[in-house]
């Protein structure tokens, strides 16, 4: 049985098995292959399996199931979203120019500002919520458009179809960090994206157990050119983590849509508090992209994030808060507060990271599937104690 022309919540739970069916046992999971190398029957022919860098059967499983939900051609699964991010970067030659979204995850800034332009690639940062700054930036030798939306920790929204348009007319390539929407909610290469990105450490995997990044193509040309950069470059995911991946995608439908109905709850809630200055979340109708990202979407996420007036406040209210748990990372069953100025964003100057809103104020919520109400009054006792704060201040 195929599951093609099924829904998204029902690839998500069948394609791995379908793609990798253990036809000897019927097991429902696919097995975990823990074989680095595969015996060949014969001298000259060999199988489709000759070494785990190369193609491991649990890892090829997940590597269809994304490539089925992402509607591309080639899958591939990495060792992190890093190493997605920067194997697929290795598309790009000596001499050409890259443009990135202002508001990127932090370690892609750090890759492109601190390794990339080692390899005399050069690179412009622009505001991608500005179609005009985007088409701008094109450079005779501009190979790559890189965007990322919503963006981290901002949630800006980028018109992916306007970006792949200039893209296109001058003959560049698209990659998009699809990170905090899932294939569940957008579908990059729909619109026209070449390669879609992944940290899968987050919503995908959906635990906080394992670190993974997936890749996926548009076309079968791409899908040739980033396998053989897979194999070279070698940042393989291995079995045990493959299998890991391919049991939390299939939880994802259920986990992500309770999460994004408790993040809109929480986003009109913390709008309705006098202390917080701003919040941006896309599914508020009063965020700045929320019509390009319901153009182009089919759910607003469960991260959101909002600003606080001053790192004292700030500290004070995260200090208080009893229920998510403080870190980096998102995209996880527990809810996940985080500190980008300190946290995600660490690696960018302080200038830098000003320049784009990630100011000593803001803090970023991923929703997880504790009870929203619980959440919610969570975030008023801390708030509560947090404006003492600016009594004190004052
Ligand atoms: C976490 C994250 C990454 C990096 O992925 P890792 O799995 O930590 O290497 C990239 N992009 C976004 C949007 C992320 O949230």
């Amino acid at each position: 049985m195929s599951t093609t022309n099924n829904q998204i919540e029902t690839k998500l739970i069948h394609t791995a098995t379908k793609a990798s069916p253990d036809n000897q046992t019927g097991a429902v999971n696919v097995p975990i292959y823990l074989s680095s190398t595969f015996h060949q029957d014969n001298f000259d022919e060999y199988g489709a399996y000759d070494y785990s860098r190369s193609g491991n059967p649990t890892r090829q499983a997940l590597e269809k199931t994304i490539a089925e939900l992402e509607g591309g051609t080639d899958g591939f699964a990495f060792s992190s979203g890093m190493s997605a991010i920067t194997s697929a970067f290795m598309l790009v030659s000596a001499g050409d120019h890259v443009i990135v979204s202002e508001d990127v995850y932090g370690g892609t800034y750090r890759f492109i500002t601190s390794i990339l332009n080692k390899f005399n690639i050069s690179y412009t940062f622009v505001d991608m919520t500005d179609l005009d700054a985007v088409a701008q930036a094109v450079e005779a030798n501009t190979k790559v458009i890189y965007i990322e939306t919503p963006s981290n920790p901002r949630l800006d929204i980028t018109d992916i179809e306007g970006v792949v348009k200039i893209a296109k007319a001058n003959d560049c390539l698209t990659f998009l960090d699809n990170t905090f929407m899932t294939p569940l909610y957008q579908k990059p290469i729909e619109l026209g994206v070449d390669v879609v990105l992944h940290s899968a450490t987050k919503f995908l995997s959906g635990h906080s157990d394992i670190i993974a990044g997936l890749a996926v193509t548009k076309d079968k040309q791409l899908g040739d050119q980033l396998a053989f950069i897979q194999n070279t470059f070698g940042s393989i995911l291995g079995a045990h983590d493959s299998y890991t991946l391919i049991q939390g995608i299939k939880t994802l439908g259920a986990r992500l849509k309770q999460s994004t109905e408790s993040a809109y709850k929480i986003a009109n809630f913390l709008q309705s508090q006098s202390l917080v200055e701003e919040v941006f979340y896309p599914g508020l109708t009063n965020h700045k992209g929320h019509p390009i990202h319901v153009r182009q979407t089919s759910g607003d996420g469960a991260v959101l994030s909002f600003t606080l007036p001053n790192v004292d406040v700030t500290k004070t209210f995260v200090e208080h808060m009893k229920i998510p748990v403080f870190a980096v990372s998102l995209g996880a069953v527990e809810s996940i507060l985080s500190y980008p100025a300190k946290m995600s964003h660490a690696a960018m100057p302080k200038e830098e990271r000003e320049k784009r809103g990630i100011t000593d104020g803001l803090l970023r919520l991923s929703v997880g599937l504790e009870h929203v109400d619980d959440l919610i009054a969570d975030i008023e006792q801390a708030l509560i104690e947090a404006s003492k704060q600016v009594k004190v201040i004052r």
